[in-house]
């Protein structure tokens, strides 16, 4: 029987996908915190932190997560929500982003200090010139936005 390791699992993970961009993989997400093995339960746990806290796709996050590493045979595990500290963009793999970007949806902007968390640029057109059109897009986890050269609407995956 093949040892199971951290990485392993994390290489598991890996294909696993958002629920509400299916392109993106919770690992590009950066959801995923961290892997480890409690000895004394012999378990592992695997921390998750929300994109979003209240967003109702983690809960079908967690029920993938148990479902692909059952199907994997790995039963021993534990899913532990850590809402703290609370998920940030940085966790984004820049893989994700580019991938975030061809599906059309505006990949999150890194907001320091003072710059309001808004859209970069049009995933069309890459024009900065845009609009807010509706705090909520498709998803809580998503604002709506207009690309004023373009007319273009596109989502924004909001920082939080
Ligand atoms: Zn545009």
């Amino acid at each position: 029987m093949e040892i199971l390791t951290e990485n392993k699992i994390l290489s598991i993970l890996a294909s696993v996908t958002d629920p509400e961009i299916p392109v993106l993989t919770i690992t590009d997400l950066g959801i995923v915190r961290d892997i480890k093995f409690d000895e004394i339960e012999e378990c592992w746990e695997i921390s998750i932190t929300p994109t979003y806290s209240g967003c109702p796709a983690m809960d079908m996050i967690s029920t993938q997560i148990r479902m692909t590493l059952f199907s994997n045979g790995i039963s021993n595990f534990r899913i532990k929500q850590q809402l703290s500290p609370a998920w940030t963009t940085d966790w984004m793999s820049d893989s994700g982003k580019e991938k975030l970007k061809k599906y059309g949806i505006a990949p999150p902007n890194n907001p320091d200090f003072g710059i309001p968390d808004s859209p970069a640029a049009c995933p069309n057109c890459g024009s900065s010139n845009t609009s807010l059109l509706s705090e909520f897009g498709s998803t809580a986890c998503k604002s709506l936005y207009k690309c004023e050269d373009c007319l273009e609407p596109f989502d924004y995956f909001k920082c939080h």
